[in-house]
């Protein structure tokens, strides 16, 4: 089977562990096509999109999840958006040089903090979480995110090449977790002992492994020797939320003077999306129908 951009639950059957592993190729690829990031930044962004997307399976949501990585840079900033069906869109803002290479998140962003974000699909109900980022990387940043939130002990193993970005996450339950009732028959409680030899099995997972193994294998090569019920694979895909209806609201938002000022300046307005690159435009035509009476008002509408 095609073991490119999907999504692995699965669950230990004998004490309340889970675990969610995500592969993302081509959806990944597609994220990246048009950004020419430095190989430090884009590992990182890659680590983003895979810990965004185990966090977007283990949180109960419809609407969109958005993690927010800012400070003093060289890497300022950093957005990834994942909505509950799998969709998951980002991008990566530098300012001069990145460091080479193997530069993690702490050498990338300096002293900075990561915001989660859960919204419902109309925006009424929100959810936000903030967490420093600690030098570490990536991961440990998640791990402390989820303990502070969820309050559920989680480890995390993240990779990304310029061909895949990759994740697993752990997760220990409550003892008798009702959440997962449906999921775990047996939900005795998981002993420190058997948390403990869950992640020190992970944790002999190398990064090659991690990028390179199809997910049956992966577990295979971890969990051998205990009960894992490996769950159906769920599609991830690159899909960016920017739409016409979208832009035309940004336009609006921002004014008819200074609209008519880029139009009379460049012959034509264009708005590029910073997540897909597309660019939107709109000439003298399509300005005016843009403020054309009985069209929606400035800020009526939802902006990106
Ligand atoms: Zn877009």
């Amino acid at each position: 089977m095609h073991d490119g951009d999907i999504l692995r639950r699965f669950v230990f059957e004998r004490f309340p562990v889970r675990g969610h592993l995500v592969h993302l190729d081509a959806s990944w690829r597609a994220l990246i096509e048009h950004h020419p990031y430095p190989e430090a930044i884009r590992t990182v962004l890659g680590e983003g999109v895979a810990a965004t997307m185990l966090l977007a399976a283990t949180v109960k949501f419809e609407g969109r999840l958005t993690l927010q990585v800012e400070g003093p840079g060289p890497m300022h900033l950093m957005v990834v958006q994942a909505t509950h069906q799998m969709a998951v869109r980002g991008v990566a803002r530098w300012t001069g040089e990145a460091p080479p290479g193997e530069a993690g998140i702490g050498a990338l962003v300096g002293e900075g903090r990561m915001f989660v974000t859960v919204e419902s699909e109309d925006r009424q109900s929100r959810y936000q979480g903030v967490v420093p980022l600690m030098g570490e990387g990536l991961a440990a940043c998640f791990e402390a995110y989820f303990q502070q939130s969820e309050q559920l002990p989680t480890r995390l193993w993240l990779v990304a090449t310029p061909q895949r970005a990759a994740g697993l996450l752990l997760q220990r339950l409550p003892s008798g977790a009702t959440a997962s009732a449906a999921e775990i028959e047996h939900s005795a409680e998981a002993g420190d002992e058997d948390w403990n030899r869950i992640v020190h099995l992970a944790s002999t997972l190398t990064a090659d492994e991690l990028a390179g193994l199809p997910a049956e294998e992966l577990l295979h090569r971890l969990f051998h020797e205990e009960d894992l019920r490996l769950f159906d694979p769920a599609p991830v895909y690159f899909q960016c939320a920017c739409s016409r209806d979208r832009v035309s609201g940004i336009l609006r938002s921002l004014g008819e003077v200074e609209v008519r000022e880029i139009l009379a300046e460049r012959g034509e307005v264009e708005v590029r999306c910073e997540f897909c690159n597309r660019a939107w435009q709109y000439d003298a035509v399509d300005v005016t129908a843009l403020f054309a009476p009985g069209e929606p008002a400035a800020g009526s509408r939802a902006l990106q």
